[in-house]
C-alpha cells in the first residue's frame, strides 16, 4: 500500500471509533416548555423566597458582559430659540456640536476611572455597558429639532421667574419621549445675562425621559466641556442620585465634602472625588452599584425607562453561548440574547426573571443542575423561545429543583 492509502485506512479507522464512542454515550433531550412538563420532570423543594433577590443594584452590575452586555440608549435634541434665530446654534452648528458631544459623552462611558474615593478603595471600576445613539422618531427626520417660541426657550435658574423644574418646554415639544430620551438645549435669559448679576451656568436637569441643558451655547467652541454634565443628567434619568450624600442608595460612593476641585484644605480635602454622580472636575468614575441601578432600570419590565433602551436582547445571538461550569447564582433580572448550557457540575440558580432571545434554549447537560427558585423565564419581546432542553445520557442525566412559583412563558412548546 502506498502511504496515501494508509493515511485514509486510518482515518477511517479513527472515524468509526468516534462514531461508536458518539453510539455508545448517545445523549436524548427532553423539552421543559411549559409548567405541566415542570411539574413531572423536576423535583419540588420547599423554601421560602428570598426577600432580597431582584432587589440589590449589584447583582445587576454588569461584571459579566454576556449577562449584561452593551446597551443603547436613544437619545433626540432639541434646540431652543426665540422667534429672533439669534440665542441658539444655527441648524448647521447645532447637528455638529451636538454630535460631537454626545460622540465625546459616549467615549468617556468607554472609560470609566477607578474610584478616587474613598482613600485606597479597591472599587471596580467596571465597564458602563451602555452608549447613547441620535434617534429619529421618522424618516423625515435626523433626531435634530428646531423651535422658535419666546416665551418657552430659556433657562433661568435663578431670580423670581427661575424656570429650571418646569417641564413646559418639554410638554410642547418632546417627541416620542416614550422610547427617546429629549434633550432640550436652552440659551440662558439674554435679559438675566444683561444684568452682569446672572452667571449662565454650565447646568441641567433631568425631568422625567427628558432633560434641560443650559450654558452650551454660551460656550459654543467646548461641547466636550458638557460631555459629563450629559452623563450627569443621563444619570439623574436612570435613577442615580447625587452621589456626596449618605442617602444615595450605594455603600461604594462615601459621603465626601463635594468640592469641584480639592485644594488640601480643611474645606476640600485631597483626593476629590472623582464620581460623575458629583459636583467635581473630573466626573469620569460609576461605581458598581451605581452601574446596577442604571442596568437595574434597563432591566425593569414595568418601567418606562426601559423603553428608552434599543431592545437587543430580542435578538438571539448564537455566535457565543453563556457556559455555567460552577456554581452560579442570577439573583438580578436578567436578558439574554445567547443560549446557556450547564455543563456537567456546573449549577446555575435562577433566582428572579429571565428573558429568553426568540428560538434560543437553556441547556442541562448530564451531571449539570438547574434550579429556579421563584423566578419567571420568559420572552419579553411577544416571540418564543425553545424552553429548557434537559439531558440524559446512559449513565446521567441533566436535573432540575423547583421551589415556590416558577413561570416557564413563551415557549415553542406552547401551542398558539
Ligand atoms: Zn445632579
Amino acid at each position: 500500500m502506498r502511504s496515501n492509502e494508509y493515511i485514509v485506512l486510518f482515518s477511517i479507522l479513527i472515524l468509526s471509533l468516534i462514531f461508536q464512542i458518539q453510539c455508545n454515550k448517545r445523549t436524548s433531550y427532553l423539552t421543559v416548555g411549559t409548567q405541566a412538563a415542570l411539574e413531572e420532570v423536576a423535583v419540588r423543594e420547599t423554601k421560602q423566597k428570598d426577600i432580597r433577590s431582584c432587589v440589590d443594584p449589584l447583582d445587576y452590575a454588569p461584571y459579566d458582559t454576556l449577562l449584561r452586555p452593551l446597551r443603547h440608549i436613544r437619545l433626540n435634541v432639541h434646540f431652543m430659540d426665540s422667534s429672533t434665530g439669534i440665542h441658539n446654534f444655527s441648524e448647521q452648528k447645532g447637528r455638529k456640536y451636538m454630535k460631537t458631544l454626545i460622540a465625546n459623552a459616549n467615549d468617556r462611558l468607554t472609560r470609566n476611572n477607578k474610584m478616587k474615593l474613598p482613600v485606597n478603595n479597591d472599587t471596580p471600576n467596571l465597564s458602563p455597558q451602555y452608549q447613547y445613539v441620535i434617534t429619529p422618531t421618522s424618516k423625515d427626520d435626523d433626531g435634530f429639532f428646531f423651535h422658535q417660541d419666546d416665551e418657552l426657550s430659556f433657562f433661568l435658574n435663578k431670580g423670581k421667574d427661575k424656570n429650571n423644574y418646569n417641564r413646559d418646554v418639554i410638554k410642547k415639544y418632546a417627541i416620542s419621549d416614550d422610547t427617546i430620551l429629549n434633550v432640550f438645549v436652552m440659551p440662558h435669559h439674554p435679559d438675566s445675562l444683561k444684568t452682569g448679576r446672572y452667571k449662565a451656568a454650565s447646568t441641567g436637569i433631568a425631568l422625567g425621559t427628558s432633560l434641560k441643558l443650559a450654558g452650551l451655547v454660551e460656550q459654543p467652541d467646548k461641547p466636550w466641556n458638557f460631555a459629563t454634565l450629559l452623563n450627569h443628567e443621563v444619570g439623574h434619568i436612570f435613577g442615580l442620585r447625587h452621589s456626596w450624600y449618605k442617602n444615595d442608595g450605594c455603600d461604594d460612593t462615601p459621603v465626601h465634602k463635594n468640592c469641584w476641585q480639592p485644594d488640601g484644605t480643611e474645606k476640600c480635602p485631597e483626593p476629590g472625588s472623582n464620581n460623575m454622580m458629583d459636583y467635581n472636575n473630573s466626573q469620569m468614575a460609576i461605581t458598581p452599584c451605581q452601574l446596577g441601578k442604571i442596568h437595574k432600570n434597563f432591566s425593569n419590565t414595568s418601567s418606562e425607562l426601559r423603553k428608552l433602551v434599543i431592545p437587543s436582547w430580542c435578538d438571539f445571538d448564537g455566535s457565543k453561548t453563556i457556559v455555567v461550569k460552577d456554581q452560579t447564582q442570577w439573583r438580578g433580572s436578567l436578558d439574554l440574547s445567547h443560549n446557556v448550557v450547564i455543563k456537567k457540575g456546573g449549577s446555575l440558580t435562577i433566582k428572579c426573571r429571565v428573558s429568553m432571545a426568540k428560538g434560543s434554549s437553556i441547556t442541562v447537560e448530564p451531571g449539570g443542575k438547574l434550579i429556579l427558585d421563584h423566578c419567571k423565564i420568559h420572552n419579553d419581546c411577544g416571540e418564543q423561545w425553545n424552553g429548557i432542553q434537559v439531558a440524559s445520557s446512559n449513565s446521567e442525566q441533566g436535573e432540575i429543583i423547583y421551589m415556590g412559583e416558577v413561570q416557564i412563558e413563551n415557549t415553542t412548546s406552547v401551542k398558539s
